[in-house]
């Protein structure tokens, strides 16, 4: 029986499809859409949600693991397709997750770093300097 992942009401309607063709949900008690994936371990709306609060914190990866208790598999594969469209972002994450790795010794440098927002939509590539 399919239960309401936020309420645990029963009374669940199907919502048609959603854009990967994944059979929709929608409960009728609180009016919650949501999908049956059976892929991937439970992880509730709230989790990803705290997810991207904690991304945008630049709290490490591993933290973040840690918090949320998702699989770290699952996690960076959330991250692959969170910024499948801005892979320097994702890039940034795995830097970070390397070097975690490989310096492990307490030595924390806080250095602050200048990040314009790009609002404008600019399809030029390159110019390092
Ligand atoms: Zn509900």
């Amino acid at each position: 029986m399919i239960t309401c992942p936020r309420c645990q009401s029963g009374r669940i309607v199907k919502n048609g499809f959603t854009h990967n063709h994944v059979q929709n949900y929608k409960c009728k008690s609180c009016s919650r859409q949501f999908v049956l994936d059976r892929k991937h371990p439970p992880i509730t709306q709230a989790t990803l949600d705290l997810i991207d609060k904690l991304l945008l914190e630049r709290i490490s990866l591993r933290g973040i693991v840690r918090v949320t208790g998702v699989s770290h598999r699952w996690f960076f594969d959330y991250l692959k397709k969170k910024y499948a469209e801005v892979p320097q972002k994702f890039e940034e994450f795995s830097k970070q997750e390397v070097e975690e790795r490989t310096e492990k010794k307490g030595a924390s440098s806080l250095n602050a770093t200048k990040s314009k927002p790009t609002s404008r939509r600019s399809k030029t590539a390159g110019g390092s300097g």
